[in-house]
């Protein structure tokens, strides 16, 4: 196995091609039951691996260069992508919100938890490492790594969906925990539910949702990074779409599966040795319980999420009304007001990065957050909304998502493509190639096994319903936004009693 230390340290970010490298460090990748050399060439990972080194490339490329990185703020020197440094004012934060749309562009909203994502998490070490008490110069020394090489750092949170009616302690040899302390550092094992992308990323971050129960046990209450070739860690790919679409049929029948698929895996850990420069909280349960929102992570990484959810949303809403100009349908009143629904969806998490970034307030060491109110509206939301949006497309486009020819190769038969010349025609004058490849497109961001995991992403994306919601309550209460709507409603029921009105304005 080769040492940490080919994660590089020259304070730029990496090229595509250094990326791609950084990923053959001997991680312990397993697929369908083989061990996976190298996760770069292997056919489950490798286009998606070559999308993300296309987004580290656009780092370096004069187009793309500006709007996505400014000068880094740690004395190197150097530059990072825009996210990858704290915002010290609302126009920053929209210049970073302006860099993150532009890279999720890239992957037509469909990749999500490329880099950026957790650069949100590196941001808040960096503006309040005094958080992390005897850890934070843990934490200053990883704002500092993360921003200057635009590290790329998964995230795993949550326990896997196991003995959920039992208490954590019941469940300890699967749950996540300590093993053993020594001078120079921890042991840790147990598993997370899959990390996204994390196949394809440089560490692990390893900790536990504010959700997530954790009983009195100080051994479950860790916050840390780990390499992903630390010894010990061991990733079990779920299916790759990826692998099933290039090895099945043509780019032009999955055109998203076959490049934009984040692979989620199994992440287990045994007795993988985290030195103390990498812990971040040891066996602090109030800590770790707060960590999300105190830390600030909670207020900063539904930027980032919202943006590239908007991205999506506009990509499906450009898709859904070719989709109904072939069909025909689109000269429906209806069916034009559920695009207009799409579009109204859209333009609201577009809205909501707004106020993220213009209502922001100024937290610490001059960093500016987004309120907690507009972190809430995204996530209360954002599931709410795709599910429509599936629905809409499901009961608009309908049986035009499935009047399709199998393959590429259908078209390219002369005697087949005559006949779909004619019978797969699309209303107006578009080709009827054309009718096909947009249909193919909406069906894999949709229909496919690729669209399909995107919806069950989307619904569960930050916590499950109830639990957003239930968080969302509960900062409405904390803050005294709930007191202050009740006082309205009091007032209004202090304007009379069973005798009247008791308000001078009426008699
Ligand atoms: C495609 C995908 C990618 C993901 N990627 C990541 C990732 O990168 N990193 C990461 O950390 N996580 C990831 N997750 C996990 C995701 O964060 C969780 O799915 C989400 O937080 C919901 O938790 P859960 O799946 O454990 O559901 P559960 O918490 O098990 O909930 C299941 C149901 O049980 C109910 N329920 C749960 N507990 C209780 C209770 N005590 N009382 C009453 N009802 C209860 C819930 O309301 C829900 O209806 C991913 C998930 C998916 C599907």
């Amino acid at each position: 196995m080769k040492p940490e230390s080919h994660i590089q340290q020259s304070g730029r970010p990496f090229t595509g091609k250094e990326f791609l490298a950084s990923m053959n460090d001997g991680r312990e990748v397993y697929y369908a039951g083989e061990h996976v050399e190298n996760v770069t060439e292997h056919p489950a990972f490798r286009n998606a691996a070559l999308t993300i080194a296309s987004m580290y490339d656009a780092l370096h490329n004069p187009e793309t260069k500006d709007k996505l990185c400014w000068e880094t703020d740690t004395g190197s020197g150097g530059y990072t992508h825009k996210f990858f440094r704290y915002a010290r004012s609302p126009q920053e934060l929209l210049e970073q919100r302006d860099a993150v749309a532009e890279w999720a562009r890239m992957s037509y909203g469909w990749m999500g938890r490329t880099a950026d994502y957790k650069a949100a998490f590196g941001d808040v070490l960096g503006a309040n490492a005094e958080y992390y008490g005897d850890f934070a110069d843990n934490a200053r020394s990883w704002y500092k790594r993360i921003q200057e090489n635009c590290l790329y750092l998964n995230h795993a949170i949550v326990n896997p969906p196991i003995d959920r009616n039992k208490s954590s302690d019941e469940v300890k040899d699967v749950y996540i925990h300590i093993t053993k302390e020594t001078d120079a550092g921890i042991y840790v094992t147990g598993a997370k539910v899959v990390a996204t992308n994390l196949v394809l990323t440089h560490y692990n971050f390893i900790g536990q949702a504010a959700v997530q129960e954790i009983g009195d046990d100080p051994d479950m209450a860790l916050l840390a990074i780990t390499p992903m070739n630390a010894k010990g860690l061991k990733l079990i790919s779920r299916v790759s779409y990826e692998k099933n679409a290039t090895d099945t049929s043509s780019p032009f029948d999955y055109p998203l599966s076959s490049r934009f698929d984040e692979n989620d895996a199994i992440l287990i850990l045994e007795d993988v040795f985290i030195p103390w420069e990498d812990v971040l909280i040891y066996k602090d349960k109030a800590k770790l319980t707060q960590w999300i929102n105190a830390a600030g992570f909670g207020r900063l990484y539904p930027l980032q999420a919202c943006t590239r959810f908007a991205v999506k949303l506009d990509f499906l809403a450009g898709l859904l009304e070719q989709a109904l100009e072939c069909t025909g349908a689109i000269d429906f009143r209806n069916v034009s007001a559920e695009l207009g629904d799409v579009v109204a969806w859209r333009n609201l998490f577009w809205s909501i990065t707004d106020h993220m970034c213009l209502a922001s307030q100024e937290w610490k060491s001059g960093a500016y957050l987004p309120p907690v109110e507009s972190a809430f509206n995204y996530r209360a939301f954002a599931p709410v909304a795709y599910d429509k949006i599936y629905h809409i497309i499901k009961t608009t486009a309908a049986s035009g998502l499935i009047y399709l020819p199998g393959s590429n190769l259908d078209l390219k038969n002369e005697n087949l493509d005559t006949l779909l010349s004619r019978y797969c025609r699309s209303s107006g004058d578009i080709p009827h190639t054309q009718r096909i490849k947009v249909m193919k497109l909406l069906w894999d961001a949709i229909g496919s096994e690729f669209g399909g995991r995107h919806h069950l992403y989307e619904l569960n994306y930050s916590g499950t319903a109830d639990a957003v919601r239930l968080q969302c309550l509960g900062a409405a209460r904390g803050m005294g936004t709930m007191k202050q709507m009740r006082e309205l409603s009091e007032k209004c029921m202090s304007e009379y009693d069973v005798d009247g009105w008791k308000t001078p304005v009426l008699s």
